[in-house]
């Protein structure tokens, strides 16, 4: 490895211009830990991501060949004219990390492959039937048991082939009359093999050849011996005894077998634990652990409607089709009538009409008396047909809506056959121990290990060694608290980034720049420490490792910090200090003013003391919630805090938030369980504010979501010269014909798809850009067209229409949020996750509120610098102080502080949570010794300097 000093000591960049950045030069020192910051909208991820991270893979794209690169596509050359000392780039991201259902935590650490590898080597197998140990017989033994058990009795020994597989066996059955064998046992008949003619190769078979057949007693014994040898040889160590008293077919094995019943395990191999394979999986479901059924609570969700009025919600009101026919035939003949509450028709019609009947049902021909019989499969094999064979994506979400997921009836959601459930460690099998949580799992590990003897100790030692050291790197950034079967889709983006961290630990790599975007999102103050750690260990496996953070003592722990500024947007994209954390302090920019407490964050001088009304949520349960009881008191800005994993967000987002959305709203979103919510009349909306893009596609702009765009197409509408003209606002409209540029259809730019490569934009050549017909471009406000009102920033747009109030108003809700920098025509696909989330609170904002709304916020300081939360934090008051509740799930400090309500689950996470263990204002839960979080916060008041 290089040593720091050599000409390879620093990445050397220089004239970087991605984005907003001003041709800028940096120099970052490598095998070091080095943190970039700034404003939300500076520049970071530009210089990190989209220059750094982007010309990594480039490079790298180019070490292949030019046949694998046409698949890959050539990446664009970001815009910078030289970097030196780049090493190769991983970034960590927090993207989650899969789709797939089978992902696993178990999986995507690969913890899981080396259970499997445990469980295939030191596993006990026991018997499915009788759950007596398994065990493994001699030749010698299975001959005396055989002797034993069929004394005097007429057998055949026969050696299995073919168990349960398709195809015709001709040539088997050939070779087995070449050996000289007469006769076999296919598919439970016996039949001379000089007559046995190929079989059906569509179908299923049994085939068993017979090697000897006689009667059971002493003076057969040599060659019952002979017979048995000769059928391990062609059975592969395993043989059938048929019996021909009873007609039953017995089985023995030289592997593992169940001294009662016979029953035999094939040998243990890491497949058979695996969900992913046909060996291992649970032949029902097929690994997933759950199937999706009819949910006759959605079918029929008023059960005191009629049918006719739609009481069963899939049919909808009466219509004239085929299915209605069928079901009024049905309801008829029972002597019913469709305008019956359902609740009224007896439960035996009502399970027919939702399953189906075997009898026919005739229904006449809507013209003409013809009798039709037909089939009727009911609503419920209806809805579950649609769901699994239409193309239609529509059609399969409507009947979706109509399905609950249960867990597997066959494995109860363990994924696995029961033969893989019957493999045991100090009586636990593999689902078990995946439903452990990680920190569970490390002292079971360490228990198993004490409890091996010499010979699996020799065996399971490099395997314990291989898991200790993940789940120790897993333990050691705060994911204790997660088991191995928790799907990976289920992560939130801050946990399956640790676990990346964790896993690229474990692989040991040399010599790379990782580049990593606040890992310190969804962690405690309590377990930053440990996180930081771990970024120092890449380092010193020698490795740079770069991370965009906002983090105060990530800050003072890096080696190296790079400050980017001076504000956001155009008037950032400068390097505005650098150094380490001491050296920084001396520069004078936003950051350090924040470090060194020359600018902070002050809590209020006085809580508010909200309307005095209240909502309730009682009894959620949950994930890990204990029978949680929930009270927000209304009209003041509440917190909820606590570890990762404590439970904030099964409660706020997965119970509080779906269930009132279900109430304001009548939609069935998902909710976990919960018992009831009072206090409902207290507030009338819930609108939950998150990081989302605010549009996905790239006609949407911050001027068309706060539809202040609407306003200044209605002033353009207004202008003398259009009125003339006859255009009304619609003209100014870059969406719809009429008014806008045909050929980039009003998008400015045009897609050209190129083949393998990625698309390409080009602007517009016919309108150069600007969206609009030349004639719209003639209308001009104060000098300006439409097209150059969305190319000004907001900042200046506010000031361009300072006389125009409505229009200001909005701006300056915008401006206010912190995002004057911003041009109003940016394509909502180029703003971050802060910056659109900034954009949702704004539009909020200029609403005439009700002043009873509930707004829910999940980590809203993500991405967000000091000066950030502050404006944040002043976006939130003015939200509570028009008489709205805010309620923010938040480990930042600096927003604790300012909260009117705190809520602190704990007291850990995982099954040592999911309590609410402190509440109260900030001063209330300071004192209470339980909490983890009161210490974090004392000190923060302690360190405010009135
Ligand atoms: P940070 O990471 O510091 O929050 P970014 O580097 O993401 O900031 O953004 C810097 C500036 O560049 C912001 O004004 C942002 O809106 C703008 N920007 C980011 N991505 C794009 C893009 N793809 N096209 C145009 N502007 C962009
Ligand atoms: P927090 O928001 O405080 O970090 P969570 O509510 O995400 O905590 O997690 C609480 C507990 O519930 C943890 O043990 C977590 O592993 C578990 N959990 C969260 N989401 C799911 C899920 N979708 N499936 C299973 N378990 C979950
Ligand atoms: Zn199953
Ligand atoms: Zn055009």
């Amino acid at each position: 490895m290089k040593n720091r000093f050599t000409s390879d000591a620093y990445i050397e960049v220089s004239g970087a211009r991605e984005h907003n950045l001003k041709n800028i030069d940096v120099k970052i020192p490598r095998n070091a830990f080095v943190v970039i910051t700034g404003l939300s909208g500076s520049g970071k991820s530009s210089l990190a991501f989209d220059t750094l991270y982007a010309e990594g893979q480039r490079r790298y794209i180019e070490t292949f060949s030019a046949y694998a690169r046409q698949f890959l596509g050539n990446l664009e050359r970001p815009k910078v004219d030289q970097i030196t000392g780049l090493s190769p780039v991983i970034s960590i991201e927090q993207k989650t990390v899969s789709k797939n259902p089978r992902s696993t935590v178990g999986t995507i650490t690969e913890l899981y492959d080396f259970l499997r590898l445990l469980y295939a080597r030191v596993a006990t197998a026991y018997s499915y039937n009788t759950g007596e140990p398994m065990v493994r017989y001699t030749e010698e033994k299975i001959v005396a048991l055989i002797t034993e058990t069929f004394q005097d009795k007429k057998i055949y020994l026969m050696a299995p082939l073919v168990q349960g597989r398709k195809g015709h066996y001709r040539e088997l059955l050939t070779s087995l009359r070449k050996k000289g064998f007469l006769k076999a046992r296919i598919d439970g008949e016996l039949v001379d093999l000089d007559e046995a003619k190929p079989l059906d190769r569509f179908k299923i078979h049994d085939i068993d050849v017979v090697v000897d057949r006689m009667q059971v007693n002493d003076s057969y014994a040599s060659r019952i011996k002979k017979a048995i040898t000769e059928c391990f040889k062609q059975g592969k160590g395993t043989l059938k005894v048929w019996d021909e008293t009873d007609g039953k077919a017995h089985f023995f094995s030289k592997k593992l077998m169940c001294p009662t019943t016979g029953i035999a395990y094939p040998e243990p191999e890491p497949n058979t634990f695996s969900f992913n394979s046909p060996y291992g999986y649970c032949p029902t479901c097929k690994g997933l652990g759950f199937a999706e059924v009819s949910d006759a609570e959605k079918i029929i969700p008023d059960a005191s409607k009629s049918i006719k009025q739609g009481g069963i919600a899939p049919l909808g009101k009466y219509k004239d089709n085929w299915i209605y026919k069928q079901v009024t035939a049905l309801v008829t003949e029972a002597g019913h009538k469709l305008t019956d509450p359902i609740d009224s028709l007896p439960n035996s019609l009502v399970k027919t009409l939702l399953s189906g009947t075997d009898k026919k049902v005739s229904i006449k021909s809507s013209v003409g008396l013809k009798e039709y019989q037909t089939n009727y499969e009911g609503i419920e094999t209806f809805v579950l047909r649609q769901y699994r064979e239409a193309d239609n994506p529509k059609i399969h979400r409507w009947a979706k809506d109509f399905l609950k997921t249960i867990s597997c009836p066959s494995c109860e959601g363990k994924k696995l056959k029961k033969e893989s459930l019957h493999f045991k460690i100090q009586g636990h099998h593999i689902a078990d121990v995946v439903n452990l949580d990680l920190n569970e799992l490390q002292t079971w590990l360490d228990d198993t290990e004490k409890h091996l003897n010499k010979d699996q100790l020799k065996i399971a030692g490099e395997i314990l060694k291989e898991i200790n050291k993940r789940l120790f790197f897993l333990l050691d950034v705060g994911l204790g608290y997660l088991t191995l079967d928790r799907g990976s889709k289920t992560l939130s983006g801050g946990e399956a980034q640790r676990i990346r961290l964790a896993t690229q630990i474990g692989t040991q790599l040399v010599g790379v720049l990782y580049i990593l975007d606040e890992p310190s999102i969804g962690l405690h103050q309590r377990d930053n420490h440990k996180l930081i750690t771990s970024l120092k260990k890449l380092r010193d496996l020698g490795n740079t490792v770069m991370v965009v953070e906002h983090d105060k003592e990530t800050m003072e722990e890096a080696d190296h910090i790079i400050d980017i500024g001076p504000l956001a947007g155009v008037n950032g994209g400068h390097v505005v200090a650098q150094g380490a954390y001491k050296e920084l302090l001396k520069a004078n920019t936003l950051t350090t003013k924040y470090l060194s407490g020359g600018m902070q964050i002050l809590p209020p001088k006085e809580i508010r003391k909200g309307n005095g009304k209240k909502l309730t949520l009682t009894g959620a349960t949950g994930h890990n919630l204990k029978d949680v009881k929930l009270s927000l008191p209304l009209g003041k800005l509440i917190c909820v805090s606590g570890v990762s994993g404590s439970g904030k967000s099964s409660l706020i987002n997965q119970t509080l938030y779906p269930a009132l959305h279900n109430e304001y709203y009548k939609a069935s979103k998902d909710v976990l369980p919960y018992k009831r919510i009072t206090g409902l009349k207290n507030i009338d909306k819930v609108i939950d504010i998150d990081q989302s893009p605010i549009g996905r596609t790239p006609r949407s702009n911050p001027a068309t979501y706060t539809k202040v765009f609407d306003e200044i197409r209605a002033l353009f509408a207004e202008i003398p010269e259009a009125k003339i003209r006859g255009y009304k606002a619609g003209r100014f409209s870059f969406n719809t014909k009429g008014g806008r540029c045909e050929t980039c259809e009003g998008g400015g730019i045009r897609k050209i798809e190129m083949n393998f490569l990625p698309d390409v934009y080009v602007k517009c050549e016919t309108c150069q850009g600007k969206r609009y017909d030349r004639e719209t471009l003639e209308i001009r406000y104060k000098g300006h067209s439409i097209s150059d009102i969305l190319e000004m920033t907001i900042n200046n747009a506010l000031q361009f229409f300072e006389h125009q109030p409505r229009i200001a108003r909005k701006l300056q809700t915008l401006v206010d949020v912190g995002l004057g920098y911003l041009t109003l025509g940016q394509q909502s696909t180029t703003l971050s996750g802060g910056e659109a989330q900034r954009i949702k609170l704004a539009s909020e904002l200029s609403k005439r509120d009700t002043g009873k709304t509930l707004y829910i916020l999940d980590e809203p300081t993500t991405g967000l610098h000091f000066e950030d939360i502050r404006m944040l934090i002043s976006v939130l008051n003015r939200l509570v102080d028009h008489g709205n509740t805010v309620v923010v799930i938040e480990h930042n400090l600096d927003i604790l502080k300012v909260a009117d309500h705190l809520i602190d689950m704990g007291p850990e996470g995982g099954n040592a949570g999911g309590q609410i263990i402190a509440e109260g204002s900030p001063a209330e839960v300071i004192k209470n010794k339980n909490s983890v979080t009161a210490p974090f916060l004392k000190k923060e008041f302690e360190l405010v300097t009135p």
